[in-house]
């Protein structure tokens, strides 16, 4: 299972299915990937293989600057098209790796204030999390935070937002997470195999850290909203 996501200059959607490819060795059962363009969230995903999203996308291409991806492996709720990621809510989506050990009481929550959830997973209550703080009026990054404070469990994750392509907030508490340095652009990934075919110079992520990353640089703060510094090594060159 992996997590990638890229800000960059050009189209990003078969940027991320190569790195997809590097994290293969860690296993999955299904896929997906999603970007903004023209200020609008899409996504395509498919069970099984790397090659049924590729071919998904050669019928259905999907354009964008921004965005996220994901192999699953499934722990709530079968591999299948529905419960594969980015996970959707109104204006958010969202990737993770490992376990919303609090899922349940959160999904009770926010259904009893409408929100309907397409599938099964723990994963997609994060994306409705950050979806009611942005309805409450918060800006994307604040809604993040608020949605990560209410998390318990084991998660790295991708948030991506319609209407901002310079912005995609990661986070990490037990799974790898890290940040990839480019020149105006900038990665995240789970590890720095997947990101070595466009940069070696690498953030690891701590525990409890969350991270919002645009073209012009990235901010890492901790789960009070402290930003925090966490160096920047030269990863060695596996491209
Ligand atoms: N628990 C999530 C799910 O079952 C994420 C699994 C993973 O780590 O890929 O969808």
């Amino acid at each position: 299972c992996g997590i990638v996501g890229i800000v960059g200059r050009t189209p990003v959607a078969p940027l991320i299915v190569d790195a997809l490819k590097r994290l293969e060795y860690r296993g999955y059962d299904s896929a997906g990937v999603a970007t903004v363009e023209n200020g609008q969230l899409d996504r395509r995903r498919a069970e099984g293989k790397l090659v049924n999203l590729e071919e998904r996308l050669r019928s259905q291409p999907l354009g964008g600057f921004v965005g996220i991806g994901h192999t699953r492996w499934a722990t709530h709720g079968v591999p299948n098209e529905t419960n594969a990621h980015p996970h959707f809510s109104q204006d958010v989506a969202v990737v993770h790796n490992g376990i919303i050990e609090n899922f349940a009481e959160l999904r009770e929550e926010l259904s009893a204030e409408g929100f309907v959830f397409a599938s099964q997973t723990d994963t997609e209550v994060v994306a409705h999390l950050v979806a009611r703080e942005l309805r409450r009026g918060l800006r994307p990054q604040d809604a993040a935070f608020a949605a990560l404070r209410r998390l318990q469990g084991a998660f790295a994750l991708a948030i991506l937002f319609r209407g901002d392509e310079d912005l995609i907030i990661g986070a990490r508490n037990g799974p790898p997470l890290a940040v990839g340095h480019g020149n105006g652009e900038m990665y995240l990934g789970s590890d720095a195999i997947a990101l070595a075919p466009f940069t070696d110079s690498i953030t690891y992520l701590d525990d409890g850290d969350w991270v919002a990353v645009r073209r012009s640089g990235v901010e890492i703060f901790d789960m009070e909203g402290r930003r925090v510094e966490r160096q920047r090594q030269q990863s060695v060159g596996t491209s």
